[in-house]
């Protein structure tokens, strides 16, 4: 994220010591202005408390003091990488330091300067690893700079001084915040960021620096949020409400609690004069899709038109046999992909563009140039976060009236959420339907194999199918993995080669299609397979899924897996096969075992693994910040967002 800390931005060629050559250095590393470089933090902070030679523990980074006694020597090797070799005393111990890929220090360390290194004393050899290694003896706090070797801490420092000097600060929180929240005139907090004093300002000074970025992040979506949602009475959806509630009374079932509220937030913005930018977020099965027929029926109420695009054709040939089941006599229904045949994509563009479709589901073939609608008035976008801002917006822009609905099945955690989704109005879909019989779960160990197979076999026996998920067959890093081929062969031998099919990775896209439709039309009873086992697939046939290695698993994965059983009136299990072997995997079952909530499991996914690892891909879409960290200050970006909102209804 930019912040400007100094209303004029001007080069850093502009600052007295900084010649071309220093310009050159500085702008390899990506800083060009003033600005830049006061937000080019240090990386870390050092406590440079000074201890005794001989309590020094192995292996753990220390500082200790001592004086220069040879002139430093740099050796290079291939590919620039050097080591710098210099000797000092050190409370009468005479030791050899080295410092890699330092070679300036050569121009800091002379013979009898008093010096404080930071490094791994190994005492045996008699050497340092050096890290660091000041001649400051009033500096505790050693403050650290990403500045890849292109030149010494200090003379970066220097510029800084110089910058602090001649270029005011002029960003300022505004001062209700800065009071209400104990926090420090930002200026002042900079300066510190880059010479603390001791830790405890710099504790109060990161503070500030991260609610400035959290704060400056939520103004900048609020501001997205208001460019989303346009108001203009153009945007009224004026549907006819009898007629939508007689259609609701025709479902065969009554809406959840859960289910009523989010309709209501969706009828809502149609009624409204707001262009509707809303997600619709809920566990598998909790009731979407019915949601969003509601919301499709209230479209056709006024003869306009809804389009639903899904990320894959698998997708939009589900949405589209659940909607046509439920919907099919009252809505006229179409589905549109790459593989429509061209006389079938021809009759649906002529249904679009004369109005006689009231909803079309789609892949990206829906974003089409030459697919024209009458008047699209709702867009649904499912799994929005696997389609690219331009895709939506290409679809977005064939709309007459602009309303988007989003929806995902993804239960991410709060904190993510207000980043991720903050510009959306958020309705959400907590509970399951009536009558749904959660997933028992279990924990097993490959002791309890014959267990298991007792249990596969009496879903067996009642006609029902099971899922056997295998661990990846190219990762054959640990012996300990099963691999998919012996649990398939030992699958045949248990239960017959009649019953068994396989699916992994290698296999190419049309074969593993056809054995996946042999395990979806019932033919076969046991699927074994990685977790190739996407999204798209649905057998509500399956009342059991058996994880081999369970514990390769982040509980997010596991409920994703699991997602899959559990999709009929019939109870399902879910056995996790694992000899868990740290604390944190154990927990993971644990976890498992006692709850089916997606939410709940996403917050306890983040809490385990943190931020980093967190959904895979999804992460990259996460801002980046300096100081703040989205899960470890989730407080402060609470802060932050009330105030931001605060900030801006007040007009500022
Ligand atoms: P999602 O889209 O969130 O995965 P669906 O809308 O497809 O969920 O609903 C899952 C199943 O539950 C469908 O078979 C649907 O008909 C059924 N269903 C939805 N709402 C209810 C309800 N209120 N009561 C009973 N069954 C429901
Ligand atoms: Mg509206």
């Amino acid at each position: 994220m930019e912040i400007s800390f100094v209303s004029t931005d001007v080069s850093l060629k502009t600052i007295s010591g900084v010649g071309e050559k220093m310009y050159e250095k500085l702008s390899e590393l990506g800083l060009y202005t003033v600005n830049d470089a006061l937000y080019h933090l240090p990386s870390s902070y050092r406590d440079m408390t000074i201890i005794p030679i001989s309590e020094v523990n192995p292996d753990e980074t220390a500082t200790v003091e001592g004086v220069v006694e040879t002139t430093p020597a740099v050796v290079y090797f291939r590919g620039g990488k050097n080591r710098l070799t210099v000797f000092v005393t050190v409370d009468g111990v005479y030791l050899k330091v080295m410092f890699f890929n330092q070679p300036f220090l050569r121009n800091v360390l002379s013979i009898g300067d008093k010096v404080m290194i930071t490094g791994k004393v190994d005492l045996n050899k008699q050497e340092i690893k050096g890290q660091s290694v000041s001649k400051d003896s009033d500096e505790t706090l050693k403050v650290r700079y990403s500045l890849q070797q292109r030149m010494h801490m200090k003379t970066f420092q220097n510029i800084l001084k110089k910058i602090f000097e001649t270029h005011p600060i002029e960003y300022k929180l505004p001062d209700e915040i800065t009071e209400k929240y104990q926090l420090m005139p930002v200026d002042q907090a900079l300066y510190i960021m880059h010479f603390p004093e001791s830790q405890e300002v710099l504790t109060h000074a990161r503070r500030t620096i991260k609610f400035m970025e959290l704060f400056e992040f939520q103004l900048k979506i609020m501001e997205r949020r208001k460019k989303e949602r346009i108001r203009n009475p153009h945007y009224i959806v004026d549907y006819d409400n009898d007629q939508l509630k007689a259609f609701i009374q025709t479902l065969p079932f009554e809406l959840t609690e859960d289910q009523k509220k989010t309709t209501n937030e969706i009828c809502r913005d149609l009624r409204d004069n707001v262009s509707m930018h809303r997600l619709l977020q809920g566990d598998v099965g909790s009731g979407k899709t019915v949601v969003s027929g509601i919301a499709t029926y209230a479209i056709k109420t006024i003869g306009e038109q809804t389009a639903l695009m899904v990320p894959t054709e698998v997708l939009a040939k589900q949405h589209y046999e659940s909607f046509t089941e439920l919907f099919g006599d009252k809505l006229n229904i179409t589905l549109l992909t790459a593989s429509t045949t061209k006389k079938t994509r021809n009759d649906v563009l002529n249904q679009l563009a004369d109005g006689s479709c009231d909803l079309v589901i789609g892949t990206h073939a829906l974003i089409e140039d030459d697919i024209v609608f009458d008047k699209l008035s709702l867009i649904i976008v499912d799994e929005q976060h696997r389609f690219g801002v331009n895709q939506r917006n290409r679809l977005i822009a064939k709309a007459s009236r602009r309303n988007v609905l989003y929806m995902t099945a993804t239960p991410i955690p709060r904190t993510l959420s207000i980043t991720t989704y903050g510009d959306m109005d958020v309705s959400t879909i907590k509970t399951m339907p009536k009558g749904r019989r959660p997933v028992i779960t279990k924990h097993h160990t490959f002791d309890d194999l014959d267990i298991i197979l007792n249990m596969i076999a009496s879903e067996l026996n009642k006609g029902y199918s099971i899922y056997v998920v295998a661990p990846l067959i190219e990762e054959s890093e640990t012996i300990e993995v099963e691999n998919v081929n012996e649990i398939f062969e030992f699958f045949i031998d248990a239960f017959g080669k009649e019953n068994v099919e396989l699916v992994h990775g290698q296999l190419k896209a049309d074969e593993k299609a056809e054995r996946m439709a042999r395990f979806e039309s019932l033919e076969k009873k046991i699927l074994i397979s990685t977790t190739v086992i996407e999204v798209g697939i649905n057998v509500p046939n399956a009342t059991l899924m058996l994880i081999y290695n369970a514990e390769r698993y982040g509980l997010s994965t596991l409920h994703q897996l699991r997602g899959r059983v559990g999709r009929s009136d019939v109870q399902s299990y879910c056995i996790l096969l694992s000899n868990p072997k740290t604390e944190n995997a154990h927990m993971r079952m644990q976890i498992m075992t006692e709850t089916t909530d997606g939410f709940v499991l996403s917050e306890r996914d983040l809490e385990m693994r943190g931020p980093g690892d967190y959904f895979g891909v999804r992460q990259s879409g996460l801002p980046q910040f300096k100081v703040a960290n989205l899960i470890e200050d989730y407080r402060i970006l609470e802060h932050a967002r009330q105030s931001a909102i605060a900030h801006v209804s007040k007009g500022g």
